[in-house]
């Protein structure tokens, strides 16, 4: 299959494009670098079924493709917030632009929305049926409005257009290839860990999220993709752990010698999140099976062999 990727060169594009060139399909990778690296796709640019496209999702695109995997955003709150009216375009106009090409191929496509969309939830844990807690106005509201609309656009190209969507939500994912400067809490503590730097919890660490492995996730996208269900469908780790915790557990793996210390907590932080997942295991007979400690582990060996 010809496969279109958008966000492909991103930490988690970049491990699905690896996933579908193993398979055999051929791989159209789209990514304007803004918060990726090349480096995390040179392996595969020798490989005669990957071709990279330097585009921006903004733009209307024309390709002859059978799937389309829309990634392309920032994600990590650091990034997304730098130019947030950018993070709106790139969610909303790059939905219309891929949900357009789609319906001009009539292809699947699969947009990849997040669990930001529960925004501060008052339900927990979260399940696909609840509508949310979202601040219009925050600085995280580009991107979690942003999402909000995506999924909006999906279904609405679904009804109105009759569109093969699948939508997920995607929960904290963790691995290799994350950006050093990713600005995300799991990168953050192994680098700090890593450099022997003090590791910052922003507020006091008893806010909660859960960490799936990439691996998993990448697994769960492409389940999601070959069945029948058009989602929305959770794709996360429901092991529920403080943040306190995972800098803990980070300075054991490590053995590092960092302190920890402790900064104001950004606005609109949510306090707990966990993923129902009961919907995936029955619709994609998925579930996540790489524990905490063995993701990080391995996260850590790619830090590491980075020479960090
Ligand atoms: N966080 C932290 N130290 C960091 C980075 C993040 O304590 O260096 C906290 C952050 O405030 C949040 C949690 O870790 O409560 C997860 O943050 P992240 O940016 O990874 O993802 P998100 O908030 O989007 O789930």
């Amino acid at each position: 299959m010809k496969v279109l990727i958008t966000g492909g060169a991103g930490f988690i594009g970049s491990h699905l494009c690896r996933r579908l060139l193993q398979q055999g399909d051929e791989v159209y990778c789209l990514d304007i670098f803004y918060s990726s690296a090349r480096a995390n796709i040179a392996d595969l640019e020798e490989n005669s079924r990957f071709h990279f496209l330097e585009r921006d999702i903004e733009e209307p695109l024309d390709l002859e493709v059978d799937r389309i995997y829309n990634l392309a955003c920032p994600a990590s709150p650091v990034h997304y917030q730098k130019d947030p009216v950018k993070t709106a375009r790139t969610s909303v106009l790059g939905a219309i632009n891929m949900l357009e090409l789609a319906r001009k191929n009539h292809c699947r496509i699969l947009q990849t929305s997040t669990s930001e969309i529960y925004g501060d939830p008052l339900v927990h844990p979260q399940k696909e049926s609840y509508w949310g807690n979202v601040n219009t106005i925050g600085l995280r509201s580009c991107y979690d409005e942003g999402k909000r609309m995506s999924e909006t656009l999906f279904f609405d190209y679904h009804r109105q257009y009759g569109v093969d969507i699948r939508v997920v939500r995607i929960f904290n994912t963790y691995g290799p290839y994350m950006a050093e400067n990713d600005g995300r809490v799991v990168s953050n503590f192994i680098v700090e860990a890593l450099q022997g730097k003090d590791i910052t919890i922003y507020g006091d660490g008893s806010q909660t999220r859960s960490f799936c492995y990439v691996d998993d996730t990448v697994e769960g996208l492409m389940k999601m993709m070959e069945q029948d269900y058009t989602g929305p469908v959770n794709i996360g780790n429901p092991d529920e752990r403080t943040i306190a915790q995972l800098a803990e557990m980070i300075i054991r793996l490590t053995g590092s010698s960092s302190r920890i210390v402790y900064r104001g907590l950004p606005a609109d932080d949510p306090v707990r999140r966990k993923p129902d997942i009961s919907l995936a295991k029955e619709k994609l007979n998925w579930a996540p099976h790489t524990s905490l400690e063995e993701g990080l582990r391995k996260t850590i060996a790619y830090f590491r062999e980075r020479s960090l």
